[in-house]
């Protein structure tokens, strides 16, 4: 077991951690404030290789493995503490991957290029109103007419429904088929018969959030990802991957309130002493410290298994890579979500305000709480499966 990062790891995470301490702090306010990411900021994280990283070289990404893109998701969580900039990278980065391992030829010419130069925007669709936990149960249908498909039906709180729109790009979109099984398809968000609607999110205000409605929306065969009635699996190969991701950007965002709060507890003192020498704060932040460290390596764990399995279409290990993910969904968010409401009471009263920009992390990484890529109680429930087997699921 060799725990170091390789010479090429280390410099490609001292590189994303430099743009996000040159670029990612000091536009995050802005991000947060006017509702999207700059376009110059996409320039430079294209730049970088940073989006949709695991796209193979000839779609224009850098063919990053798994534990790379997880490195890089951390810092870019750590750089802009809203998590937009994060949500926007660990989408591409996942529903990328899915796309080049799983779409037609031509689909991957057509979407792949624009995505990772940060020319177009791909995400992923499957959420309803009816609700995002209960998939299978979901309402949006897909039916084949002559060489396409056509969708109808409606998704909810989708990321990044405006950027696909204005910068063009689309979302990997989960429907049930007329012919059995469910479809995964390439949606182009500015197909005919497509309507979007902006939510109005509480935080990580750089991403939009919305609602898709398809009337009879149609899509060319080629836009098929993974074989037809078979979508279910690949989304779920994707959902592991990005929830793994997710979980990193988390991690990130957990160091960055510490750091902050490190720093701030050795200036600050009360009753003649620094806030730092006092045990009922530096034992919390021992306590906070070893948590995240824990929770770190298990990400990278996760990256690992997806690297040396799942991405080599190699699923002799399902069970052990749905433990290693859902746990670190589970674990990820609640502690960045912690650590960044105790270092705000480490600052007292400034730690309430904007200008220290605290609460930026505690709105982003309350999205990991609620439900994004998944709800806890859901990666409690594929834990529960895969610990007890499949008949002790708490759902017929
Ligand atoms: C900021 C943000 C961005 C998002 N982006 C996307 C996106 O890009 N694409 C997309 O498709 N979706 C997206 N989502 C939606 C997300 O996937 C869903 O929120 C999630 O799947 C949960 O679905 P739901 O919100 O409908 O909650 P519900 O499914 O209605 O569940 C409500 C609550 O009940 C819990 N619950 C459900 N079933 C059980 C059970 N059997 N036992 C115990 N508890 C249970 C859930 O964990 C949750 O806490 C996003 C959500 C947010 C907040």
């Amino acid at each position: 077991m060799d725990f170091r990062l390789t010479d090429e790891e280390e410099a490609f995470q001292t590189a994303v951690r430099k743009f996000g301490d040159r670029v990612l702090r000091a536009h995050e306010k802005r991000i947060d404030a006017d509702g999207r990411i700059p376009a110059e900021v996409l320039r430079e994280m294209a730049h970088l290789g940073l989006l949709a990283m695991p796209v193979p070289e000839e779609y224009g990404g850098m063919g990053a493995s798994a534990v790379l893109t997880e490195l890089a998701a951390e810092e870019v969580g750590r750089g802009d503490f809203s998590m937009a900039t994060a949500v926007f990278f660990l989408l591409e980065a996942g529903w990328g991957h899915i796309l080049a391992r799983h779409g037609s030829e031509g689909v991957k010419r057509e979407v792949l290029p624009p995505v990772c130069a940060g020319n177009a925007f791909l995400g992923i669709a499957t959420t309803e109103p009816t609700g995002g936990s209960d998939l299978a149960g979901m309402r949006t249908t897909s039916h084949r007419d002559g060489d396409g498909f056509v969708l109808r039906g409606e998704k909810a709180f989708v990321s990044g429904v405006e950027e696909a729109k204005s910068l063009g790009g689309g979302h990997l979109t989960l429907t049930k088929s007329a012919e059995g099984g469910f479809n995964f398809l390439y949606v182009p968000t500015n197909s005919p018969g497509i309507a979007t609607q902006r939510f109005q999110n509480m935080g990580r205000m750089g991403i939009s959030t919305g609602g898709l409605t398809y009337a009879d929306a149609r899509v060319p065969a080629a836009h098929l990802v993974g074989p037809e009635g078979k979508g279910f699996g690949v989304a779920m190969e994707g959902f592991s991957v990005a929830r793994t991701f997710v979980s990193a950007a988390c991690i990130g965002a957990a160091e960055r309130a510490l750091e902050t709060g490190m720093a701030y507890i050795k200036e600050r003192s009360a009753f003649g002493a620094p806030l730092a020498k006092f045990e009922g704060i530096q034992f919390e932040l021992v306590d906070l410290f070893t948590q995240v460290e824990a929770v770190k390596w298990q990400c990278r764990r996760a990256a690992w298994l997806l690297d040396t399995y799942t991405l080599q279409g190699d699923h002799s290990h399902r069970s052990e890579v749905d433990r290693a993910v859902a746990a670190v969904k589970l674990t990820a968010p609640p502690i960045a979500f912690e650590c960044v409401k105790r270092v705000m009471m480490w600052f007292g009263a400034a730690g309430y305000t904007k200008d220290v920009g605290l609460e930026l992390g505690l709105r982003g990484v309350m999205s990991y709480l609620v439900g994004a890529e998944g709800g806890l109680n859901i990666m409690r429930i594929i834990l529960g499966r895969e610990l007890l087997g499949k008949e002790f699921l708490p759902y017929p």
